[in-house]
């Protein structure tokens, strides 16, 4: 079974929570704000790159977000990185192949 097909079972929730908890702590990667505050509290995993492309549970693509967030950045992806890819990418560095 390839990884994008692999089923979000609440073993691997429970798991996959306790990973990002210890990597970005408790608070919501994008507002930074601790889910222990009360409207807060609702956390979701987040796919940092959207799920469609990049399919699955991968944990390098996944975030703890709070609801608010993860809604407001939908399936887009994140302002900073649109912001380096086009920092990189700059047409005058583009090369034309023909
Ligand atoms: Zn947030």
């Amino acid at each position: 079974m390839s990884a994008a097909r692999v089923r979000l079972t609440p073993e691997l929730r429970t798991a996959l929570h306790c990973e990002l908890r210890s990597r970005h702590g408790s608070r919501c990667f994008y507002c930074h704000r601790h889910f222990r505050h009360r409207p807060m509290r609702r956390k979701t995993l987040d796919h940092f790159i959207p799920h469609h492309i990049w399919p699955g549970w991968d944990v390098d693509n996944l975030v703890l977000a709070c609801e608010r967030c993860n809604l407001a950045k939908a399936d887009n992806l994140p302002w900073p990185l649109v912001w380096l890819l086009l920092a990189v990418y700059r047409p005058e560095n583009w090369e034309l192949t023909a």
